[in-house]
């Protein structure tokens, strides 16, 4: 391992690492992903695998490898519960060409991503858990050291080590813990009735976070709690409210049902909303540990794919270019804020407001319930990324909502016509 030199050592085989390897072989480059777990391996998540990673996914091969093996659901039915508990659910897909979400367990997933960039040509080196890395400004080489005593050399760095980003921050360029919490739950295939594919539900305490159930192949269900910042709950309330909302939420418990055998809470940090700067001299930070994470969904599965395929862009220029410097580099950074980054600043507002004003949530599921499958449809991709959030404000989404804001201040009482 010591004596081969590569141009770029990913440290992180997550979706965000090994995409990036992925876009780097193919394109001729000596490219290293790193990984301190050997495959198959678990990933704390909700699963939910959203449009634009599919597109990455369907171009590696891994798309068509999952629906192969029968790994991953398309969701169909689905929806959301309101604060003030209107229930809006419908076929979100009759108005829209593909699945905009569709949901596989990690454990699979990621193992198959590795996997590709491995056959298109990375060096996959697993159980290689990177403590340290220190630059050679005169060689211009990076040293990654791993535990065991393993070491590597590269050009280039890019740490993709998720959410808690220990090597980011140890080079200084991440600064301070992730800020929001989630939990996941698996529940058994035959014990729960639960009939949709994906709802949200929205109880008022939990704003501006949620929760969420999904459907995956063989009928198993994900629970998901997502506890971001702003809100009554900190993130050391996660234990408890989930076990409470799984329990007591009236469409929580009921979606759920009596007899769900529900598996073991695990929890994971996630870093919301981009970091301020994700490059530093020959240095490139990506993923979850960059903060490439939705503040309103807590999604990042496709924002990390997304900024792989520009990081790897970016990388083979300034490669053929000779050119590692920061400056130059900053390119990526601009490039990822551009393409998604900046809409992440629409997702914290929008989350805000919802928060504060919880009845703009129960007016759009109104909304949604008497608009039916072509609004769903459009709130759907907004929510799932395939259109800007900015859209929330333009006519077609905006008008619908306004409406029925104006509906509810005229005649409250319609919202306990629509609940349940
Ligand atoms: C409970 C929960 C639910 C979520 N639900 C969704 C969802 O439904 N849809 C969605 O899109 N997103 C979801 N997310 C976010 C999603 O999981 C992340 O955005 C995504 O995993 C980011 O990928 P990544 O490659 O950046 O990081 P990760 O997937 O965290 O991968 C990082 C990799 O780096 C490795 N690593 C860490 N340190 C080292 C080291 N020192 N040396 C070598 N390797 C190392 C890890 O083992 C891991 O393989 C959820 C997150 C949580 C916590």
């Amino acid at each position: 391992m010591t004596a081969c030199i590569y141009d770029v050592a990913i440290v992180g085989a997550g979706p965000a690492g090994a995409t990036c390897a992925w876009y780097l072989a193919r394109a001729g480059v000596r490219v290293a992903l790193l990984e301190k777990h050997a495959f198959p391996r678990d990933k704390i998540c909700g699963d939910a695998v959203c449009s634009r990673a599919q597109l990455h996914l369907s171009r590696m091969g891994v798309l068509q490898q999952i629906f192969d093996n029968g790994e991953a659901h398309a969701a169909a039915i689905g929806g959301m519960v309101s604060p003030g508990g209107v229930v809006a659910i419908g076929n979100s897909v009759e108005h829209i060409a593909s699945s905009p979400v569709i949901a596989v367990r990690r454990v699979h997933l990621d193992q198959r991503i590795a996997r590709a960039a491995a056959e298109a040509g990375a060096a996959l080196i697993e159980r290689f858990e990177a403590v340290d890395a220190t630059l050679d400004g005169e060689a211009g080489l990076w040293t990654i050291d791993a535990r065991r005593g393993a070491s590597c050399r590269a050009r280039v760095l890019v740490a993709a080590d998720g959410a808690l980003s220990r090597l980011a921050r140890r080079l200084g360029i991440v600064g301070g813990a992730p800020e929001a919490v989630c939990s996941r739950a698996y529940i058994d295939a035959s014990s729960s009735d639960f009939p949709h594919d994906g709802v949200a539900f929205y109880p008022r305490d939990l704003l501006p976070g949620y929760c969420a159930l999904f459907r995956e192949a063989g009928g198993q269900l994900n629970f998901c709690l997502y506890l971001i910042p702003g809100g009554q709950l900190t993130v050391h309330d996660l234990r408890r409210t989930h076990d409470r909302v799984m329990r007591e939420d009236p469409f929580v418990s009921r979606a759920i049902g009596a007899r769900a055998a529900i598996g073991a809470m695990r929890g994971a940090p996630l870093r919301l909303g981009g970091i301020p700067r994700s490059y530093g001299e020959r240095l490139l930070i990506l993923g979850d540990a960059a903060g490439q994470i939705d503040p309103l969904t807590g999604e990042g599965i496709q924002y990390g794919m997304d900024a792989a395929e520009i990081a790897a862009a970016t990388l083979v220029e300034c490669l053929a270019e000779d050119d590692f410097r920061a400056a130059r580099l900053s390119r990526y950074h601009r490039r990822w804020r551009r393409a998604f980054g900046n809409d992440f600043a629409w997702s914290a507002r929008i989350a805000r407001l919802c928060s504060a004003r919880p009845g703009l949530l129960d007016a759009g599921a109104l909304a949604l319930r008497r608009d039916g499958a072509p609004l769903l449809a459009k709130w759907a991709e907004v929510m799932t990324g395939a259109r800007p959030k900015l859209d929330f404000l333009k006519p077609g989404l905006a008008l619908p909502v306004l409406a029925a804001l104006g509906r509810l201040a005229l005649r409250p009482a319609a919202l306990q016509q629509s609940t349940g």
